[in-house]
């Protein structure tokens, strides 16, 4: 037992007024999907939540026509001023939401609450605000005179950032002019339920977005719908794969942002304090479930003993359990099946001779837990520095000088993000420039703006999200109105 104990500050859940069974959200309105519901649970200890419809094609297929209806009847001819305006009224009712949408997610999701209500939600709302700001400013955003939005975009979704990968998704696509039917995961999909009353409570006009729930089968079925011009993936690279594949040669544009197994390089002259803090918030924030998590901590050699001392104490304090409530700093795994896979992956670096550490936790009776985790002797062929474990898991190797460092931090098929810790501005910028990463943090980690684009090379994807480049992925730009005249007339004349 520790000298300071916490009382337990649970968050108040009367605050969520959750109904015992979800429809799809299809055309401004909740109705049952033709699939078989499922229930959605939490995964701090596996009791259910609400029961969740499942949308088969047919389904899809509804939310997609009303999408094209919206998109066609209203969307594409409101002015961008209007369309801003309710992009406003969007992110100031997350706003006034906040805490509901905060205790739904960390129930659903598993991560304690002082994420959800001081990163996520937060984040959502700035998105929103930053996109409604472009809204009626395409036309100097940099992509020729007149862009047009490109008609309906399928998006869909991971579950470790719920509501955060909503916003990313729609508020640009909203923004640029198109309309949208998204798919939240399966084990998550409750938050984006309650953004869909959000929608209805800010008057957002029917079919413009719609939410359809299921699993892989009904993201697939909106991936592939004929009448989709825009996909937006994020989430494994394998199922990413999929859907590159089955849209190449179809005139659907694609954006996928995948995994990764970032490097968190900290070199001999960092600032040790701010390094240790950025080393535990780049693997352990959202229990690891992040896809541009530091899991590989790259440490100078000299430094390596008193780096991992430190580390080793600080995660001593780190409190693990009730996601609920607000000193959790580590919560649930989100499902079963990726509790087993990162089991799975720990035992195969302690096999392959890596040293496993991990923290004296008390590991409640119920639900899917995994105490952080540190692998030190890693070598770069372990499958634990190769694999994206998706978990409180870091896999620590070391380096001598710069060079090594880089050539070790690029040597993996993903490419995301990556950190360096130093206190010499050269420095930095000399290694930043030859990581193969889509976004460098330096002296932090995980850091996020909306005005700031993020996405990955190699396997962790293509297409940025975020900033004005996050806009020209939902548009098309030398935008000719009789071209879309006639793409939308020949769109009907396939139909008929
Ligand atoms: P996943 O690929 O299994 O599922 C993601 C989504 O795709 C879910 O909604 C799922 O139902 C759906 N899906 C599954 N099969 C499909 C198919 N054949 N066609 C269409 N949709 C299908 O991934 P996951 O396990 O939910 O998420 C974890 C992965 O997401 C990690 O690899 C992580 O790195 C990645 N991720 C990437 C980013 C990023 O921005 N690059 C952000 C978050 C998560």
């Amino acid at each position: 037992m520790s000298f300071l104990e916490y009382a337990p500050a649970p968050e108040s859940r009367s605050i969520l007024h959750l109904k015992k069974s979800y429809g799809l959200f299809i055309d401004g309105e909740f109705r049952d999907g033709h699939g078989t519901p499922f229930t959605t649970i939490s995964p701090a200890d596996e009791s259910p939540i609400a029961k969740i419809s499942n949308a088969d094609a047919s389904d899809v297929d509804s939310a997609v026509s009303a999408a094209r209806r919206a998109y066609d009847r209203v969307w594409s001819r409101m002015s961008g001023r209007d369309r801003g305006k309710y992009l406003f009224r969007i992110a100031r009712l997350v706003q006034e939401r906040t805490r509901e949408l905060a205790v739904a997610e960390s129930l659903d999701n598993g991560k304690p609450i002082k994420e959800s209500r001081d990163v996520d939600v937060p984040l959502v709302a700035a998105w929103f605000f930053y996109y409604a700001g472009w809204a009626d400013k395409l036309d100097h955003a940099g992509f020729g005179p007149s862009p047009h939005a490109l008609g309906v975009a399928a998006q869909v979704i991971p579950w470790n950032f719920p509501l955060l990968m909503l916003a990313w998704k729609i508020a640009p696509a909203l923004a640029a002019g198109n309309t949208v039917v998204l798919k939240p995961a399966e084990t998550t999909p409750l938050s984006a339920l309650i953004f869909a009353e959000i929608l209805q409570q800010a008057d957002l006009p029917a079919g413009v977005v719609n939410i359809v729930t299921g699993a892989g089968d009904t993201g697939s079925a909106l991936v592939n719908h004929p009448d989709v011009d825009k996909v937006a993936f994020t989430g494994s690279t394998a199922v990413g794969r999929a859907i590159a594949k089955s849209t190449a040669g179809t005139a659907k544009k694609l954006t996928l942002e995948l995994g990764g197994k970032a490097a968190n390089i900290v070199f001999d002259d960092a600032p040790m304090d701010q390094a240790i803090e950025g080393i535990v918030n780049g693997i352990f924030f959202n229990q690891g479930h992040v896809c541009c998590a530091g899991s590989r901590l790259l440490v100078q050699e000299n430094v390596h003993d008193e780096v991992i001392d430190r580390l080793k104490q600080r995660l001593t304090t780190l409190r693990m359990g009730d996601p609920l409530d607000k000193n959790t700093d580590i919560g649930a795994i989100n499902s079963k099946a990726q509790l087993d896979r990162i089991r799975t992956l720990s035992d195969i670096g302690e096999q392959e001779g890596a040293e496993r550490w991990t923290a004296d936790c008390v590991i409640p009776a119920k639900g899917f837990w995994f105490a952080p985790t540190i692998f030190t002797n890693v070598e770069t062929s372990h499958r634990i520095a190769r694999e994206e474990i998706f978990g409180p898991v870091l896999s620590v190797l070391t380096f001598r000088t710069p060079a090594e460092a880089i050539a070790k931090a690029n040597n993996t098929p993903y490419g995301l993000s990556a950190g360096i810790w130093s206190d010499k501005g050269s420095r930095i910028l000399g290694v930043a420039d030859r990581l193969r990463a889509g976004v460098v943090w330096a002296n932090t980690f995980n850091r996020f703006d909306p005005a700031s684009p993020f996405g990955g090379y190699k396997e962790s994807g293509y297409g940025r999200e975020g900033g004005r480049h996050g806009l020209g992925a939902y548009l098309q730009s030398g935008w000719n109105a009789s071209a879309v005249v006639k793409s939308a007339t020949a769109k009907k004349e396939v139909a008929r």
